[in-house]
């Protein structure tokens, strides 16, 4: 197909490795000889037309740092017929041909609506470091934020053992438990709770007792984020009350999470989707999702990522509770 022009933006919130895609479509935009478009502050930039011309030399220099040159936001207005009628206006005024939306799920079902509404092939490349969207092994973003976690977490453990703690250390993941199943099972925790299992407050009673009984004071408990688990101070309120002499602390570990030099693995990924979906769009395709599976670049289309549930390995929650304790 013949494409003059598209335009790229980040949605929803950030993940290292955007730029690395971000750079990867330009660069390949470039490579096809068609003119990319960056818009500022996602959806909302296309609202507001925030959007300049970004070509290779913009992208020097950028595949290792975190965050999006581009910046992102959350538009309420765009979830508006009226907010994206006016997105539609400056899409035409600057003579785009196409869109590349680096999100979540959420910023995927804004380009899915957006794309049918006014016939817009538009591409999705997922960054979160969620990893909770179906029709990829991993999402932008993911690796780090495990990363992350997992060095923080060795270093809270250094501090638990020194003073016999007993520490509740909260992860990011939203409504699923990626970062926490993977981070508790490399960081040796005694307990990983997770919203996709149902947590059971007598096993870990009894796992805190066994590794007691052994002579063990100082542990590791991995919560993720979100309501389904009521919350992390709770938790550890509870669980000094059975055991009142333990010294228990709380670690939330948040935002830096989002933050830092991608690792290679999502800059190698971040790349392949940035590639995959130039040539999407040049190849006709629109309304998908490109994600990996088995090492293989896939497309998804945008209805299937958003409504189907990606699942949770079982197999992990077996290790974990077999070599927990
Ligand atoms: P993350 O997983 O990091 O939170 P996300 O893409 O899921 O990323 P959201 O805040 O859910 O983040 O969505 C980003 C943006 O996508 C919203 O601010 C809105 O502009 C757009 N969006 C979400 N849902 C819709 C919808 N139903 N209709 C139109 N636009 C939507």
């Amino acid at each position: 197909m013949n494409i003059g022009k598209i335009g790229i933006l980040t949605s929803g919130g950030d993940s290292p490795g955007m730029n690395a895609a971000i750079r990867a479509v330009v660069r390949t935009a470039s490579y096809y000889c068609v003119n990319c478009i960056g818009i500022s502050l996602g959806y909302k930039g296309l609202i507001n037309n925030e959007m300049r011309k970004v070509v290779p030399t913009d992208v020097n220099n950028l595949i290792h740092r975190g965050g999006t040159i581009l910046k992102t936001a959350r538009s309420e207005e765009f979830k508006t017929k009226f907010g994206r009628k006016k997105a539609n206006i400056n899409y035409k005024k600057n003579g785009l041909e196409g869109l590349i939306v680096i999100g979540g799920d959420g910023s995927f079902t804004g380009a899915m609506i957006f794309g049918q509404e006014y016939n817009i092939p538009i591409i999705g490349i997922p960054g979160t470091i969620d990893n909770d969207i179906y029709g990829t092994d991993f999402t932008v973003g993911y690796d780090t934020a495990l990363n992350t976690a997992i060095e923080a977490i060795d270093k809270i453990r250094d501090t638990a053992t020194s003073h016999n703690r007993l520490f509740f250390i909260e992860v990011m993941g939203k409504d699923s438990g990626f970062i926490a199943l993977n981070s508790g099972i490399a960081t040796g925790a005694l307990d990983i709770l997770i919203p996709e299992k149902k947590y059971n407050l007598d096993k870990l009673f009894y796992s805190i007792e066994k590794v007691k009984q052994k002579g063990k004071y100082s542990s590791i408990i991995i919560v993720s984020e979100g309501k389904k688990l009521g919350g992390v101070y709770d938790l550890a309120k509870t669980t000094k009350k059975k055991f009142p002499d333990y010294d228990i602390r709380v670690s939330i570990l948040g935002h830096i999470q989002r933050g830092g030099y991608p690792t290679c693995s999502d800059r190698v990924l971040a790349s392949r989707l940035g590639v995959a979906s130039v040539e999407a769009l040049i190849s006709g395709k629109k309304n998908v999702m490109t994600g990996i599976k088995a090492n293989k670049v896939i497309f998804t289309p945008f209805l299937k990522a958003i409504k189907k549930k990606r699942k949770i390995d079982i197999d992990l929650i077996k290790i974990s509770d077999i070599i927990a304790c």
